[in-house]
């Protein structure tokens, strides 16, 4: 039935639906999110073929309401900048490798964070909350020039709004997609859910979000280190162990932690941070579309 109207186009298009289906789930289970088995089969069309009005199937075996749809889906029509090239290979690092990211900036933070991270030679990664001020701007910049990873996280980072429908992330995603393009030149490829990709306000519509994203080529990363810099009362030192202590866990590490302006003890620990894991033969680097994302995982 459905099956038969399923169809694959490209092979960047099987490696997305790969990816669906062998990330991990041990970070699940580690950040208290339960698994899920992929239900839906989902057909992906390229743009062209969206363009050309392609047909679009998600079956949903475990909705029988809502199984199955042969209507091109609205939010494959609307946003019609929002793609990236991406042919979803990965590479596995020489060396034992940190992905430091940074949530919820720019802020205050975030020049000295930078700071740190040049006197060490530490390339990071961003995760943007739209922000369009000079100053703002002139940090995306910096972040560019010194090597750093500019990526999406959210426009408004209002859960609710947000993830009310693939429309509404889309709609949010693209304002800070456009900012950081029309600052810098380039678009960003990358992007982190906001609260993770599985999560309490997306359970209904997550699955054809991701395969929404990934169909228009961009990678997203949850984390696999939590840093824990958001809790009440957090100190610098119990940030470092947190860090320290998830990393030694991980041949790649990518590890959660925000540049807002009210995580200084984020900056106090990332010193320590960085001293520790290089001595103990740890490379950092920035995220790019080459590095295997940690997933929130929904097969098992
Ligand atoms: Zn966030």
């Amino acid at each position: 039935m459905y099956w038969g109207s399923v169809r694959f186009f490209k092979h960047v298009i099987l490696g997305a639906v790969a990816i669906l289906l062998v990330v991990s789930i041990g970070s699940a289970f580690y950040f208290g999110f339960s698994c899920h088995r992929l239900a839906g089969q989902v057909a992906l069309l390229s743009r062209d073929e969206v363009e050309k009005g392609g047909m679009f199937t998600v079956y949903a075996a475990e909705d029988s309401d809502n199984a199955g749809s042969n209507a091109l889906l609205s939010y494959q029509k609307n946003f019609l900048e929002l793609y990236v090239e991406n042919n979803f290979s990965y590479v596995k690092p020489k060396n034992k490798t940190v992905y430091l990211t940074f949530d919820d900036g720019p802020s205050s933070l975030t020049p000295k964070v930078l700071d740190i991270l040049k006197q060490y030679g530490v390339k990071a990664t961003f995760f943007i909350v739209y922000k369009d001020s000079d100053q703002a701007k002139s940090y995306y910049k910096r972040m560019v020039d010194e090597g750093h990873t500019l990526a999406v996280h959210s426009t408004t980072h209002i859960y609710k709004q947000i993830y009310a429908s693939v429309d509404a992330f889309l709609n949010d995603f693209e304002g800070t997609s456009n900012l950081l393009e029309d600052v810098t030149g380039t678009k960003p490829q990358l992007f982190r859910f906001p609260g993770g990709s599985i999560n309490a306000y997306n359970r209904g519509i997550y699955m054809q979000l991701i395969a929404e994203m990934m169909r228009r080529g961009y990678t997203y990363y949850d984390w696999n280190v939590g840093s824990n810099d958001t809790a009440m009362r957090v100190s610098a030192e119990q940030i470092e162990k947190n860090v320290v202590d998830g990393v030694r866990q991980n041949y790649e590490s990518n590890v959660l932690m925000h540049d807002a302006a009210s995580n200084t003890n984020t900056l106090a620990a990332l010193p320590g941070i960085i001293e520790t894991l290089q001595s103990e033969g740890y490379s950092f680097a920035a995220l790019d579309q080459s590095v295997r994302p940690v997933t929130f995982g929904y097969v098992d």
